[in-house]
């Protein structure tokens, strides 16, 4: 496992956050997180993109350029011989004595580490998971990859403490996105997820999803649509760069039909992007 701090690679147990970075004291920072296939960052430059949306919108000057960035990804991959990883990064306004308005001198800190990725097995991927509907309670601008996780972490646990492996965000009663996934429904062939306004996180998995769809003539609509629309849907699965993309077996009490069909074929198309991408 490789760590990055700042300015330096520094031991992953080494003590380095001094008590007044704003990260730790404020949340006040941005992150990403990057699939490596067959030591390949995937779609490396759309989290790149998102990185820059996520830092402009809370007006935080990126301490590295982007291509300094993506070097240093590759120097964490080198030193950590790892095939398979997950890259983490994240970008706090620094250390400053405690206020809540930004220091006047722009000293941002990135950190970054590089680890093992997490693989979902072909038996949960087959079988699918249970998720738990709860109120979304974020504040309004979730596109914005914050590190304030507070309500995502607690819906994960009550989710978890009730067999479930995901939380599913609702706005009174329209469906949003998952605590850390966004999330699609198949009805009647048409492929259906939460537009990609302010409310939820524009998943870059989400993206690909879609395109991967429209290449296969599966027809995809950003749209609206309630949790009866999801307890009653032919398939839904939740999508991320970790989780890839992941059936739903059980919404709440309701038990979604076995037969997944798109679900089955966009697992597929997205494992043969995977396969052309570390190729390419
Ligand atoms: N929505 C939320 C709230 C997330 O935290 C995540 C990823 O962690 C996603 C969606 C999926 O985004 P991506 O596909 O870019 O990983």
């Amino acid at each position: 496992e490789i760590a990055f701090y700042n300015d330096q690679f520094v031991d992953m147990n080494e003590k380095v956050v001094p008590i007044q970075e704003r990260g730790h004291q404020f949340g006040d920072g941005i992150y990403e997180v990057i699939r490596v296939y067959h030591g390949v960052p995937f779609y490396l430059d759309a989290h790149m993109q998102r990185l820059k949306k996520s830092a402009a919108a809370i007006e935080l000057q990126l301490p590295f350029s982007v291509a300094e960035i993506k070097e240093l990804c590759m120097e964490g991959l080198r030193r950590s011989d790892m095939e398979e990883a997950e890259i983490y990064m994240q970008i706090t306004r620094g250390i400053h004595s405690r206020q809540h308005h930004y220091p006047d001198q722009a000293n941002s800190v990135f950190s970054m580490t590089v680890r093992r990725a997490k693989i979902i097995s072909s038996q949960v991927r087959t079988e699918g998971i249970n998720v738990l509907t709860v109120e979304d309670d974020r504040w309004k601008k979730c596109y914005i990859k914050s590190l304030n996780l507070l309500p995502n972490v607690m819906a994960k646990q009550k989710a978890i403490t009730n067999g479930c492996q995901e939380a599913v965000y609702h706005d009174n009663g329209i469906v949003k996105e998952g605590c850390s996934s966004n999330l699609f429904i198949v009805k009647n062939g048409v492929l259906a997820t939460y537009p990609a306004l302010d409310g939820i996180l524009h998943g870059i998995t989400r993206q690909i999803v879609m395109e991967l769809a429209k290449e296969r003539n599966i027809k995809v609509v950003e749209k609206t649509f309630t949790l009866d629309d999801l307890k009653q849907a032919d398939e839904a699965f939740v999508t991320s760069t970790n989780m890839e993309i992941v059936p739903l077996k059980q919404v709440d009490e309701d038990i979604l039909p076995t037969e997944r069909p798109i679900s089955n074929q966009l697992i597929k198309a997205y494992q043969r992007k995977v396969l052309e991408k570390v190729t390419s």
